[in-house]
């Protein structure tokens, strides 16, 4: 099983996808991208939430 998050549904126009093994890494993963490519998104105190209602488990 993994867990993947599709950047284009925070709203962002970003191709970015991720998919790790565990959930905790693959917020890691998202909130590192979040502030190097959306820093608009990285400065919002709503973007972990809204990380944790993306992410879809495979
Ligand atoms: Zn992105």
């Amino acid at each position: 099983m993994a867990y993947t998050l599709t950047c284009a549904d925070t709203g962002a126009p970003c191709p970015g996808n991720f998919t790790t093994e565990g959930k905790d890494e693959l917020v890691e993963h998202v909130m590192l991208h979040a502030e190097r490519a959306h820093p608009e998104l990285a400065g919002n105190p709503e973007l972990g939430s809204m990380v944790q209602t993306l992410i879809k488990q495979v």
